[in-house]
């Protein structure tokens, strides 16, 4: 269930899964270099949402994944959200002004309750939900919440787009940037894999696709400005090297060095 995700004007487009809204708690503008991961401690992607919506939070993130695997977009990716706080990693201060912030609903750190485990908000889980390990700035074993599949897929289906899409050299957690003040995403969340994973994803083989316009104008560059090189016949199949804001870099058959189209006008084949 590989989601089908397209950047315009820096955000997601609106979809089955994926909602847009303009959080309040937003600074200026960001050439992001890094992707930052959390989870958000809290009861539901709903609640966290309206908690990031709200001014006196003062706190935001890019993106919230639910663990139903929606997703809701909250700041633009050219614009810094504020979900890192006082951090520095390799020489940069305050990461909000250097990356792309993605909060994951999760509990968070849990305490054995009876035969549960409870949050701080006082919901209990079964152990099912529940992963027992040490974190690696920590020196005991402790409780945390289970991230669910559909939602680690899905973030690893963002973070490729993002990697494609932006110049993002490195996937930190929250426990990276901020060591001993912070501790998400935590050890439930499998980062080392999922490093591996996006980073595999991202310089595989381009990706097929159809030309579903009758006539399809392929340009010099990714824009209606962009002269026209030659005109791609529907069902023609190309291969997409790169995207930017709506645009797709596109090769024919090895035949030519390629250019760019619509991304509206092809349809991934798979
Ligand atoms: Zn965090």
């Amino acid at each position: 269930m590989t989601l089908d995700l397209r950047i315009r004007d820096h955000q997601f487009e609106p979809g089955e899964r994926i909602t847009v809204a303009r959080s309040p708690n937003v600074g200026g503008e960001i050439a992001p270099s890094c992707l930052v991961l959390h989870y958000t401690a809290g009861r539901s992607l709903d609640s966290s949402v309206a908690h990031f919506m709200r001014p006196a939070a003062q706190a935001s993130a890019h993106l919230v994944v639910g663990r139903d695997g929606r997703v809701v977009q909250l700041v633009p990716f050219n614009r810094s959200a504020w979900h890192a706080g006082r951090s520095t990693w390799k020489g940069l201060q305050g990461l909000n002004q250097h990356s792309i912030g993605i909060e994951l609903d999760n509990a968070g750190r849990l305490v054995r309750s009876g035969a549960g485990y409870r949050a701080w908000f006082q919901e209990v889980y079964p152990a099912a939900d529940v992963v027992t390990a040490r974190h690696r700035n920590e020196q005991a074993d402790a409780c945390w919440h289970a991230f669910t599949d559909v939602q680690v897929e899905t973030a690893l289906d963002i973070a490729v787009a993002l990697v494609r899409a932006y110049p993002l050299g490195e996937i930190l957690g929250h426990d990276d940037i901020a060591p001993g003040r912070k501790c998400d995403p935590g050890p439930a969340f499998p980062m080392e894999s999922f490093r591996a994973a996006v980073f595999g994803r991202r310089d595989d083989a381009p990706q097929r696709h159809v030309v579903t316009a009758t006539l399809l104008n392929l340009r010099a560059g990714p824009g209606r400005q962009h002269a026209v090189l030659a005109r791609l016949a529907q069902g023609l199949q190309v291969d997409l090297l790169e995207v930017q804001d709506g645009w797709g870099r596109v090769t024919l058959g090895g035949l030519t060095s390629g250019g760019w189209v619509s991304l509206d006008y092809i349809r991934a084949i798979e």
